[in-house]
């Protein structure tokens, strides 16, 4: 079915009323007023009249041009095809000015691309111009190395690629992660003098950016000595997609002194997300003030963009606001609203949420699913869970996909429903992936199971052999059961292969600048207060009966040592420095790339009371929100 196509521009209708001063035009436009034509349900009229005019010689070159240029700019498919056989026809079929039109109405869509494909193999005379739009419709629409190999054979025709062909291909690049190819025709683009364009150049930035080289993303910024607003924001998204919100932000400063006009939707959104994903909410902040000096903030994806950003930075409240001031919601607005909530824990809230969202006019699609089941995992509520994972086929025909399943998993799993959760692994119609499995591991590190462990470990080192990550989990669950020969044995595994274990790394925004603090980390200049601060909280402690837990270090060393291991992890450093760094009463956000311990859980808990603060850590997994000696994860992570 074809899909209704925007009423026709000026042009086009004044050349439809000169076609149709005919006898046709006088029935269709009795009963259907002209301006609402859609283009078509006028085109086989089109075809009666060129018909009739071919037949009497009316009709020209020029006159099938322009009316293929009208399918061109209508996306108009059905006509065009239509038009193409009356062309073929007639004889018409291969001259190189309508055959080339036809090509760039057909690569517009991939089901057509063969057929655009078939024409361009028989048209003689190729120009670059004809290349350019089959390349950009194979980078559009895949396949993309076809979009690579016809640049080589225009290579090897000893045709030059122009300022067109070379962005096209560079984005085909990016998509297949193609760094090797992307670096040739980098530096075939110097050779031929189109590096440092500025179509060119954002290509380049992409390219590199897609491929994690976010560095030379940066040297062909620093080459071009003309940018203009896409190439700046090409760069940004380059820092943002690659986890340097910092450097973004910065180069957006850049951007604004330069005095390229800075805003635009995308950058603003790729910096919302860096910040949000760095828990860099200052710098969100900033961002959100910006947004709003320019008008943007009433922008549905800012918007939805900034609650994102407030949820992931631990103020839902903000995000709360922002949602109902909202004119009108979305779906993708309510999502980011459900999965807030969800992710800190407010498993109701975003229940609520959800119900409120059945009875507005937006429908629930699969993301919203994904936010409400984890919503149910994280708040271990796991009759609702089950609830609406059935509902989710039955009342909404959304198939489940892994994403469904992995909330499922950690759903059963965490509520120590092991041999359910591997059941429905067992059962799935999809292939398990490693976040399935890795969503069982942890439960079964949470409930000591550790024969599922083994299971689980299994399967992800076939599916992730070089992730540290899954070794060290199962060391960890030896260690918990106090196997000492089973962690000796990971550690051996993980030896062999040359794994490390990945780096714990915990970090804090204050005054815009975030500052990172490893395991036992005294690089910081305010390193030896922190040290400090964190032995008077720990006198404190020991007053109120924490003992050290040492049973989640991963090493099978002496207790004195585990001990001290365990006090110097990077959560607490960051903290430290929070604590003697802001005022009285002040909240803390901390953001850690592996999940929290055992006992740093517990010794946040007292930190939050002794200290009176409010401290949200956001670990790998989850939020947790500690307050007055508690944390709103009910010690369930
Ligand atoms: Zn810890
Ligand atoms: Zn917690």
């Amino acid at each position: 079915m074809l899909t209704p196509i925007k009423p026709l521009h000026c042009s086009s209708i004044s050349r439809v009323l000169l076609l149709f001063s005919f006898d046709s035009f006088c029935s269709l436009s009795s009963s259907k007023p002209n301006h609402k034509f859609k283009f078509y349900s006028v085109a086989p009229q089109i075809l009666t009249e060129t018909n009739r005019w071919s037949s009497s010689n009316r009709a020209s070159h020029g006159f099938y041009s322009s009316l293929l240029q009208d399918c061109v700019y209508q996306k108009a498919i059905k006509p065009g095809k239509q038009i193409h056989a009356r062309l073929l026809q007639m004889g018409f079929g291969y001259d190189p000015i309508l055959a080339t039109k036809l090509v760039n109405l057909y690569a517009i869509y991939c089901d057509s691309l063969p057929f655009a494909r078939k024409l361009f193999d028989k048209i003689p005379k190729r120009n670059i111009f004809l290349w350019n739009v089959l390349i950009r419709g194979y980078a559009w629409n895949g396949p993309l190395e076809e979009a690579l190999n016809l640049y080589y054979d225009l290579l090897k025709l000893g045709l030059k690629p122009d300022n067109f062909t070379l962005p096209f291909v560079l984005k085909a690049c990016s998509g297949l992660t193609a760094v090797k190819a992307g670096e040739e025709i980098h530096e075939h683009a110097i050779m031929i003098g189109w590096a440092s364009d500025i179509f060119v150049g954002a290509a380049l930035i992409d390219m590199y950016a897609k491929c994690g080289i976010v560095r030379k993303s940066r040297e062909v910024f620093d080459s071009m000595h003309k940018r203009d607003v896409v190439v700046w924001n090409s760069m940004i998204a380059a820092y943002g997609q690659n986890g340097y919100p910092l450097g973004a932000l910065n180069l957006c400063r850049e951007m604004a002194a330069s005095g390229v006009r800075m805003v635009t939707v995308a950058t603003l959104v790729t910096i919302l997300s860096a910040s949000a994903s760095h828990g860099a909410m200052g710098m969100g902040r900033e961002i959100h003030g910006h947004a709003w000096r320019h008008g943007f903030d009433g922008q549905d994806k800012v918007r939805t963009a900034l609650i994102d950003m407030y949820a992931k930075c631990g103020l839902v409240r903000v995000a709360r606001r922002l949602f109902d001031g909202l004119s009108e919601k979305r779906v993708i607005s309510w999502n980011a609203m459900i999965a807030g909530y969800g992710m800190h824990g407010h498993a109701c809230e975003a229940m609520a949420m959800f119900d409120e969202m059945k009875k507005s006019a937006a429908e629930p699609d699969h993301v919203t699913f994904v936010g409400v089941l984890s919503a149910c995992s994280h708040g271990g509520m796991i009759n609702e869970g089950q609830g609406i994972y059935d509902s989710m086929t039955r009342d909404y025909g959304i198939e489940p996909r892994v994403e469904h399943y992995t909330c499922m998993i950690s759903l059963l799993g965490h509520s120590g429903r092991l041999q359910e959760a591997t059941d429905l692994i067992l059962g799935m119609p999809v292939k398990p992936d490693s976040g399935i499995w890795g969503a069982l591991l942890s439960s079964c590190k949470l409930h000591n199971n550790v024969v599922l462990g083994e299971l689980a470990l299994e399967k992800l080192i076939e599916l992730e052999p070089d992730d540290a990550g899954n070794y060290v989990l199962l060391s960890n669950l030896y260690a918990q059961t106090g196997n000492w020969e089973g962690v000796a044995k990971m550690r051996l595994l993980m030896k062999e292969k040359g794994l490390k274990k990945s780096i714990a790394c915990s970090w804090i925004e204050f005054k815009g600048k975030v500052h990172a603090f490893l395991a036992g980390d005294i690089s910081h200049p305010k390193s030896d207060e922190i040290y400090m601060e964190l032995e008077t909280l720990g006198g404190l402690m020991k007053q109120l009966g924490y003992v050290v837990d040492t049973g989640s270090v991963f090493h099978d060393v002496e207790d004195d040592e585990k001990s001290s291991m365990v006090c110097s992890h990077s959560e607490r450093l960051a903290i430290g420095f929070g604590l003697i760094s802001t005022g009285l009463g002040s909240s803390l956000l901390v953001t850690k790339n592996l999940s929290v311990c055992n006992d740093c859980h517990t010794w946040i808990k007292f930190v939050s009371k002794i200290a009176e603060r409010e401290i949200v850590v956001r670990d790998v997994n989850r939020y947790h929100h500690f307050k007055d000696g508690s944390c709103s994860c009910g010690d369930y992570w």
